[in-house]
């Protein structure tokens, strides 16, 4: 089996059967989840959500432009921009600017970009302390664990687990009470704070006008870590950039409404180059690096160019049935939920990933939540469709060819009347001794195992419904008058 298709399975099993995580998952759709739906509804400037993606669909068109612009204003200002073509591209480089400044100590703003690119681990190799700032991440680091949902990384975790974490990772007396905990982190990473060479966080959105990236985080930890380090390297995917300041706005507005239910974030920081001298602090160096790692392929793609006008505010989680059961690891990648079923495969092979797309329901909700109005269940379509015929230009081989001739057989049956009369037949016979007491077929065999595993099967009705008709037709015509 491939052992992508594994991992999700035991992930979703892992993920309905963890108690803490159903919980969290139950409140997060019922808080988050519905309340954005409502608020769409409800909002005052009802088109704002198709003109922000109106103008995120052409910024992609224009990309290039849009991009250089971005670059050359940040150079302007002293800044460092870097085109990383690749998740290596990016760690060489990140690597070199760390090497160059002799740092020892990295650290984190909330990033998926770095999760996607394995920075930390590199840093790590090459001797570098890496430190998380934001709560949630630095539990799970703490944790050796990984975030399970975009926004709120640690919801599998409850306070008494977080508590004995704390107990055990950073020698205090366990308690779980949450301010003494936060209180706990805020002395712990304070310290990391002021001793950081380098800090290293995602970017929510770059303005191409104006040169700067802006990033939104309720905590202030992004300031501290944009500001005290000599050393600021961002990182983002290249679709993360907003032509005009005015298209900048609207995405900041969809994205912490999206995301919490938020007007705004508490913090939202601009930042963009190195702090000038009349700035009271400021990083010495700072890098932008822009990373395609397959993206500039999807934007080649009509059919999945939309996804890249995600603004990873996380809302298409919090309302997914299938996320709202199995949770995020299930996923196996930075970007789990529909919007992950959709992107990882396609970054990280569909074929390797076809689990992903395959295992959301289509229902809808997650177009109707998004910000952005993303259509997720029609590219999650698109992706089946090209699992199933196979696609050259994506290096899709039909997923499963018994699948594909089961199908063309069930095409044919179902075009022989006669054929599918006599294979009802057997399978009703088959079936007929496998009825327990409650009418139902608890226990089947072969392929229908696995059916019966979870829950119990109806048996085929005694007569068909063209049976059923012909008689009961029969019987209700009226006479024929002479
Ligand atoms: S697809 Fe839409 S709802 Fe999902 S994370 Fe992206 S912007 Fe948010």
């Amino acid at each position: 089996m491939n052992p992508q298709k594994q991992s999700y399975i035991d992930g979703a099993h892992e993920g309905i059967t963890n108690q803490t995580l159903q919980k969290s998952l139950k409140k997060i759709q019922n808080g988050f989840g519905h309340g954005a739906m409502h608020y769409w509804k409800s909002m005052p400037d009802p088109e704002l959500r198709k003109r922000v993606k109106a103008r995120r669909m052409q910024t992609l068109a224009h990309a290039d432009i849009v991009l250089a612009e971005l670059a050359g204003n940040i150079r302007n200002r002293g800044g460092n921009v870097y085109f990383a073509a690749t998740a290596e591209d990016a760690i060489k480089y990140t690597l070199e600017v760390a090497e160059k400044n002799n740092v020892k100590r990295v650290v984190k703003g909330k990033s998926m970009t770095s999760a996607e690119v394995g920075i930390d681990p590199a840093l790590e190799k090459a001797g570098i302390e890496v430190i998380e700032t934001d709560l949630g991440e630095y539990i799970i680091q703490l944790a050796e664990d990984t975030p399970s949902h975009i926004i709120a990384p640690c919801i599998h975790l409850n306070r008494e687990q977080i508590g004995k974490l704390f107990t055990e990772k950073l020698g205090i007396e366990y308690t779980d009470d949450p301010p003494t905990l936060t209180q706990t982190a805020r002395k712990a990473l304070r310290e990391k704070l002021l001793s950081a060479d380098m800090g290293l966080t995602g970017c929510n959105i770059a303005c191409a006008e104006t040169g700067h990236v802006s990033l939104v985080s309720n905590e202030g930890n992004i300031r501290m870590s944009t500001t005290m380090p000599k050393v600021h390297v961002a990182y983002m995917g290249l679709e993360r950039v907003a032509a005009t300041l005015e298209d900048q706005q609207g995405m900041l507005q969809l994205l912490t409404r999206g995301a919490a239910l938020q007007k705004l974030s508490t913090y939202v920081s601009f930042t963009g180059g190195p702090s000038e001298q009349e700035d009271p602090d400021g990083p010495e160096e700072f890098h932008l690096v822009i990373i395609d790692n397959g993206r500039s392929k999807i934007l080649g793609d009509p059919d999945f160019r939309e996804v890249l006008a995600c603004i990873r505010c996380g809302a298409c989680l919090n309302i997914c049935p299938v996320y709202g059961k199995i949770g995020g690891h299930a996923y196996n990648s930075p970007y789990c939920g529909p919007i992950g079923a959709v992107v990882t495969p396609l970054m990280q092979g569909i074929n390797q990933y076809a689990d992903l797309c395959k295992g959301e329901t289509l229902c809808g909700a997650c177009k109707d939540v998004c910000p952005v109005e993303n259509d997720l269940p029609r590219m999650l379509s698109e992706l089946r469709y090209r699992l199933a015929y196979g696609d050259s230009k994506w290096q899709v081989k039909p997923h499963n060819s018994t699948e594909g001739f089961v199908f063309r057989m069930w095409a044919k049956v179902n075009n022989s009347r006669k054929l599918y009369g006599s294979l009802l037949g057997m399978a009703r016979w088959v079936m007929k001794g496998r009825i327990g007491e409650n009418g139902m077929i608890s226990k089947m065999f072969g392929p229908g195992k696995k059916w019966t595993k979870d829950r119990d099967l109806p048996p085929i009705a005694k007569k068909t419904f063209a049976e059923r008709w012909k008689t009961e037709h029969k019987q209700n015509r009226p006479e024929k008058t002479q």
